[in-house]
């Protein structure tokens, strides 16, 4: 796998030539993608092809300008260096800003700006961290967040997990990594060690269409759940992407068949640049209204948005039926033995 910056470098990579439309767009936000990510695309067709549109930019991502760049204001709930906390039991740290690809929909995309070089969590800052967890005991849970904590080294991801688990109150660690979609050998045998022999860790990783599900991906995956460590998957309803509700059926259903547990199903955050990916939550509610009465409870996530200003997510649930329509067969058909009524 080799990172590839910049439009040129990726389209010289994939045999075309960079439109100008595109070129404004690379300045306002940049462009980063790898070789393993960029195989993945269907050389036939690449304008629509569901892994080109994740990767590449948008002339629509420069329509986007009244929106905010933190509209669930994690800045303003930063309780210790790179550590946000929103909930009473668990918070997220943003342990580096990098990333071996720039997802176009990405919901930090201030950091892609903020003209801060790219620096990953220092000593310090994690001693700091550890202090808040011991002066908190009723944090129960971390996220481990980015940009890509798996760009971080085997070595530094050990000390950091040795460093938390070190808190006795901290019970469960979170690691949220796209790597096993978008850098499947990064999975590698020393690292699945380290992870499998942290106390409490869950593995949270981010598959947005069953393309992204290569014999590689498909691989990683396994020697993560083989090795004991359990995985979920975030998955981001995004316009054009995967808001169909076939393709989310099949991708919901090939994850359980490898034993990754859809665990959220996410509306896009009202985000500058990002908005042209949303759908609209009606359309979401479709799509889990078509899925569930075919899909086994393992295969649904909770369909969710976060509110604005922090204020927290909302899950948004449908069932077999509607409302109006269960109610009249309940009605109708359901007779109670009579002593209840
Ligand atoms: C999403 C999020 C969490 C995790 O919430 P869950 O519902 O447990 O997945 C925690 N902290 C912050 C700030 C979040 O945005």
């Amino acid at each position: 796998m080799k990172i590839l910056n910049g439009l040129d470098a990726i389209a010289d990579y994939l045999g075309i030539s960079v439109p100008e439309n595109l070129r404004a767009v690379e300045k306002a936000y940049p462009v980063r993608a790898n070789t393993y990510y960029l195989s993945q695309i269907d050389r036939n067709d690449p304008w629509n092809d569901p892994i080109w549109k994740q990767c590449m930019p948008h002339p629509d991502e420069l329509l986007d300008y009244d929106a905010s760049f933190d509209p669930l204001s994690e800045q303003e709930q930063t309780v210790a260096p790179r550590l946000i906390r929103r909930f009473y039991d668990r918070a997220v740290l943003l342990s580096t800003n990098r990333c071996p690809m720039l997802c176009r929909f990405c919901f930090r995309k201030r950091q892609w700006r903020s003209g801060e070089p790219e620096q990953d969590i220092a000593d310090n800052e994690l001693a700091a961290v550890c202090d808040y967890f011991r002066a908190h005991p009723e944090v129960k849970e971390i996220l481990i967040s980015g940009g890509e904590p798996l760009m971080l080294s085997n070595a530094r991801i050990k000390k950091i997990l040795e460093a938390l688990t070190s808190v006795p109150s901290l019970e469960i660690v979170r690691l949220g990594s796209r790597a096993p979609v978008t850098w499947p050998e990064r999975i590698d045998a020393e690292l699945v060690g380290i992870l499998s022999s942290c106390r409490g860790l869950w593995f949270a990783t981010h598959f947005n269409h069953p393309r992204e599900l290569s014999d590689a991906a498909i691989a990683a995956c396994t020697s993560l759940v083989s090795a004991g460590i359990p995985v979920v998957n975030q998955t981001v309803l995004l316009r054009g992407v995967n808001d169909q509700p076939e393709v989310l059926e099949e991708l919901f259903r090939r994850l359980i068949r490898i034993r990754v547990k859809p665990h959220y199903l996410f509306h896009v955050d009202p985000v500058k640049g990002v908005r042209h990916f949303a759908t609209g939550i009606a359309r979401g509610r479709e799509i889990l209204r078509y899925c569930r009465p075919r899909l086994s409870s393992l295969a649904m996530p909770t369909f969710a948005i976060d509110l604005p200003e922090g204020g927290g997510k909302v899950s948004i649930q449908e069932n077999y039926f509607d409302g109006e329509k269960f109610e009249t067969i309940f009605n109708t058909r359901v007779k109670y033995p009579e002593a209840l009524e």
